[in-house]
């Protein structure tokens, strides 16, 4: 890729409207690694109800063999509530005319096929909506649910959203992923072929990874045919298993300086149609490294270092 080409001017091509993702987080919603059905605690660096005493949890969480959902007029409040909320901001603040619905936290597909129907339906009726993007995992969405999106994508707007995060197998253990790449290439591989759109999420920093093992990853994520990628630091909160280690000094996390000369050179791998979703991720709650706790100065350092690697804006 010598030009960025990000989610943003993607949409800006093919709808020449302000189109905005509204994250959605849905009660009741876990997944498989914290609740035990393929490991327990989450992933490592996961703020979850598994570490966090103040972490919001429903006593009940779903799963894909759950028989009943006594949750779901809960759920279906909290999805109208969080989108009219932040529709509104996102009007005044960004002047957005269209919206995309996204499912952002935890697994948005680890729930049986009649709760999601309701809620995927329920967000598309909602005024200005144009599609969905559902934040997932590859070992937690079924056939149905999938040929459900595909039918969708004929109207809508439909992103699946799969956390990747590495390629490498090790990695994947060490972090109590409880999947592996095998299975991200066979879950994506099903979704483009039934022809919807799949953005891949990576994280650069992970325990024990080198640069070479994340342009690998970049490169193995590349091979998949994803329409779209986002980048992500690994950054230590609170209450995680991460935090553990980088307090007991065994886990350092990556420089700035390394994240951003791993984040060009995986930028010139891409292809010029895969879009951009993130180049990085910042938050206040932070533990480590401090570069991560401001986010525009972080962009505005990636956008030093695009142009100086020759990456028109
Ligand atoms: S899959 Fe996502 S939400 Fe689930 S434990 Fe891992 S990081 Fe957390």
């Amino acid at each position: 890729m010598d030009k960025l080409y990000t989610f943003g001017k993607y949409l800006k091509h093919k709808y020449n409207k302000k189109i905005k993702k509204v994250p959605i987080s849905i009660p009741g919603f876990t997944c498989p690694n914290i609740d035990g059905t393929v490991a327990r605690g989450g992933c490592v660096f996961c703020e979850n109800e598994s570490f966090s005493p103040n972490f919001q949890k429903e006593k009940f969480t779903l799963n894909l063999k759950s028989k009943e959902n006594p949750l779901l007029q809960k759920q279906l409040n909290a999805l109208k509530l969080q989108f009219f909320n932040t529709v509104e901001l996102y009007k005044r603040i960004y002047a957005s005319e269209k919206f995309i619905v996204y499912f952002q936290s935890f697994t948005n597909t680890y729930a049986p096929f009649e709760t999601l129907k309701t809620l995927y339906d329920t967000a598309l009726t909602f005024p200005d909506v144009i599609g969905l993007s559902i934040g997932t995992r590859t070992d937690s969405i079924t056939d149905e649910t999938l040929n459900y999106l595909k039918e969708l994508s004929k109207d809508y707007e439909i992103w699946v959203e799969y956390g990747i995060q590495s390629s490498n197998d090790e990695t994947l253990k060490r972090i109590n992923r409880g999947h592996d790449f095998q299975n991200v290439k066979d879950t994506i591989k099903k979704t483009k072929d039934l022809g919807l759109n799949v953005c891949g999420h990576l994280i650069f920093g992970l325990p024990g990874e080198t640069q070479d093992d994340m342009i690998k990853s970049v490169n193995d994520t590349i091979e998949l045919n994803i329409d779209s990628i986002k980048f992500h630091p690994l950054y230590v909160t609170d209450n995680t298993l991460l935090a553990i280690d980088y307090k007991k000094g065994t886990f350092i996390p990556i420089s700035e300086k390394d994240y951003i000369d791993t984040l060009i050179k995986a930028i010139k791998m891409l292809p010029q149609n895969v879009s951009i979703q993130r180049m990085t991720a910042g938050t206040a709650n932070l533990l480590a490294p401090e570069w991560c706790r401001d986010k525009s100065k972080q962009m505005s350092h990636i956008h030093k270092a695009l142009v100086n690697a020759g990456i028109k804006l």
